[in-house]
């Protein structure tokens, strides 16, 4: 989905779609599109029109499969990242990229209904994996302060130290309850785009916050690689961008808020 020039707006995005007869031509630029370099093909979304709104013109955006080495498919290397240095990512060209009918992703102009029907999931999936390693960040930090003595005591005996794991304690079980009820809401099938952002925000934050203090209570130890903590607080950073900002997600939320008073 995501462009140079199109991130949060996918609907700003420039890349397009058009019809040739029976087959859709094309043409743009993707990027940040995680793991393309080992996949077979790629589902892009493109914009195939625009409809009138009471609030102006619309992108209408469309689903494909393409396989790699479709002519004027290009794939290039992406960018280096600095979470998940396993996950790579890469740049997709389209420069008049003809497709059959048959490689549209569900239906024409319906691209985002496509896109909805995981999004959702995926943010859970995230919140899942931010909580997990948000756990061990913790079990790290409580370890240390009943180990480490400093001043003739336990650092964990100091309420400077102590305070923070209360907090993180906290905050962790906050999020874990959040994504629960959101992962059992979705099973049942009535999961809100707000419940899962909600899990998603939380669980991203907590982990941001919970790697920092646990590296915090570890002192210098806690940025070398002899321990864990450096790349769970590494890989954290990128939880808050993908899948939505935080940002976005706040949006979601705020959106079911207003709507439901005409807002
Ligand atoms: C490692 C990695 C892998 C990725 N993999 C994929 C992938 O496989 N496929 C894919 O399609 N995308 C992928 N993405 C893209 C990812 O979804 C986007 O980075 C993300 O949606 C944000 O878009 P952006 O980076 O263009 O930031 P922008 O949208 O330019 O946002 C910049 C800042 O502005 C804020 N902002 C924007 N709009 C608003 C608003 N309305 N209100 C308040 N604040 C706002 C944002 O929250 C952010 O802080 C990946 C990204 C990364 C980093």
């Amino acid at each position: 989905m995501t462009e140079p020039g199109a991130g949060s707006d996918l609907r700003g995005m420039k890349a397009s779609a058009r019809q040739d007869g029976d087959d859709w031509i094309l043409n743009g630029t993707k990027h940040f599109i995680s793991h393309i370099d080992i996949a077979d093909f790629a589902i892009v979304f493109m914009a195939s029109g625009e409809e009138d709104t009471p609030r102006g013109p619309k992108k209408l955006i469309t689903a494909f499969f393409v396989d790699k080495g479709t002519p004027g498919f290009t794939v290039r290397e992406g960018y280096r990242n600095v979470s998940h240095r396993g996950y790579t990512n890469g740049v997709l060209e389209f420069d008049n990229c003809r497709l059959p009918a048959s490689q549209v992703l569900g239906e024409v102009h319906k691209g985002f209904e496509v896109a909805n029907t995981w999004l959702g999931a995926t943010r859970l999936q995230v919140a899942a994996t931010s909580l997990g390693r948000a756990d061990r960040a913790l079990g790290h930090a409580v370890e240390y302060a009943a180990e480490r003595e400093q001043f003739g005591q336990k650092i964990g005996k100091f309420q400077g130290v102590s305070f923070k794991l209360a907090d993180m304690a906290m905050e962790l079980k906050a999020a874990e309850l959040l994504t629960w009820e959101a992962a059992w809401r979705f099973d049942e099938g009535n999961v809100t785009e707000a419940d899962m952002s909600m899990a998603k925000l939380k669980a991203t934050e907590v982990l941001a916050m919970v790697a920092d203090e646990a590296i915090q209570i570890h002192g210098g130890m806690g940025l070398m690689d002899d321990l864990p903590l450096e790349r769970i607080w590494r890989d954290a950073r990128v939880e808050r961008i993908w899948e939505g900002t935080s940002e976005i997600q706040r949006h979601i939320i705020s959106r079911q808020l207003l709507r439901a008073h005409g807002g």
